[in-house]
């Protein structure tokens, strides 16, 4: 039998506007072609599209189209097969989708991509709710907690969209769609031959409908579409390698249920842990840690004595000449509904924002399930630790798989 997303053989990646926010690069060039690291951006989402198992990939293209059909070819180099449909660089999205259905281009179901917007997604999951739902479009939504953007939409607990708002103006908005989309070909029923827009014309029909669900994310997207996001699409794709480290039980010695590290004379190193960070620095990883401290809220420590506690840590791992990169914690109590205390994957999503992470390539490494549960929502690559499987062994198996993965 096969799995649900390999019930899916094709995306169809829009990329045939102007970009006039990118001017001037976009004078001579098609936007997605805007290089990071010396690859075209359109590059990433090609390999994307192959790391999610499918194969085929229909570029709708308008505003010079040569230029991405002679970089890309017929996708081989990349393990693809790739089509074009090429329409007047004026068309709207939706025309662009019309022509395509009407020569036989498109699947029954496909994945439905922007060219200007990278999301670590998780794309089985998107797959799983387009199904579990019925829908006609799953699409995924960046939450937004963080007013990266403006919201244009009202999404139910179930995912169903209540509100699909492309002027962004009702009350109570929360979330913004950001293409990868699950769509069912019928769809493109509800689209008239005029050159018109897609998403304004067929969103809100499924809207009323009760069609159209929501795929949410709290990883934040990264995108082409204007020069004020180039800088920290940038920080994005720069090679980075970065590992969370959960504190107690994986670094040092985890103290007894319901008591805390008060002291930093209570922080005792696991065996080895400080040369498990140090090999990890040596081979060029961003240390990143984790920690829930809700002795804080339970008045057992203050913020400045676990900061003196940190020093201490830091001392100490600066003698075996390593460090930890930055300190997350969180200070909140279980029944205080925040979002940040594991299994809650909050800090891992503050971290991913103020680092600029893609936390599908990040690991994670803890002693407890809930350092899984956090780790494993965020995306994020997770390992047990325990007595018998220690931080340094963890660490050499990791960077033995960094060796395989070059
Ligand atoms: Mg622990």
């Amino acid at each position: 039998m096969l799995n649900l997303e390999e019930k899916i053989e094709q995306a169809v990646i829009l990329a045939g506007g102007y970009g006039t926010r990118l001017k001037p690069f976009t004078d001579t060039n098609p936007k997605p072609m805007y290089p990071f690291e010396d690859r075209p951006f359109l590059e990433y989402l090609i390999e994307q599209v192959k790391s999610f198992g499918i194969e085929n990939i229909l570029l709708l293209l308008g505003y010079l189209p040569e230029k991405i059909m002679d970089y890309f070819g017929d996708g081989s180099k990349w393990g693809v097969h790739i089509k074009y449909a090429v329409t007047p660089a004026e068309y709207e999205t939706g025309l662009r989708l019309k022509k395509a259905e009407t020569e036989g281009l498109l699947a029954d179901e496909f994945l439905f991509m922007y060219c200007d917007n990278y999301c670590p997604i998780d794309y089985r999951r998107l797959c799983r709710e387009y199904y579990a739902y019925e829908a006609l479009i799953q699409f995924t939504a960046y939450h937004n907690l963080d007013g990266y953007t403006k919201n244009n939409l009202r999404i139910a607990e179930s995912g169903l969209v209540e509100v699909y708002d492309k002027k962004r103006v009702e009350p109570n908005l929360q979330g913004v769609d950001i293409g990868y989309a699950i769509v069912n070909r019928k769809v493109l029923e509800l689209m008239p031959e005029e050159n018109e827009n897609f998403e304004k014309i067929v969103y809100p029909q499924l809207v009323a409908q009760q069609k159209m669900f929501a795929t949410v994310t709290e990883h934040r997207y990264y995108s082409v579409g204007s020069w004020e996001r180039i800088e920290l699409t940038k920080a994005f794709f720069a090679p980075k390698k970065v590992i969370f480290l959960d504190r107690d039980g994986t670094m040092n010695v985890r103290p007894p249920q319901a008591c805390y590290i008060e002291r930093p004379e209570d922080f005792v190193w696991l065996p080895e842990a400080r040369q498990a960070i140090k090999e990890l620095k040596d081979n060029g990883y961003q240390i990143v840690l984790i920690s829930n401290q809700p002795g804080i809220a339970r008045g057992r420590l203050t913020e400045e004595t676990l900061a003196q506690i940190h020093a201490k840590m830091q001392q100490d791992l600066a003698e075996v000449g390593a460090s930890i990169d930055y300190i997350y914690y969180c200070p909140h109590d279980w029944d205080e509904g925040c979002r940040c205390r594991k299994p809650k994957p909050g800090m891992f999503y503050q971290a991913q924002k103020e680092l600029s992470l893609d936390l599908t390539k990040c690991w994670m490494l803890g002693d407890d399930e809930r350092d899984m549960h956090a780790g494993g929502d965020a995306g994020c690559r997770c390992m047990y630790i325990t007595e018998q499987h220690p931080l340094i062994e963890a660490v050499h198996t990791i960077l033995k798989l960094d060796e395989v993965e070059k």
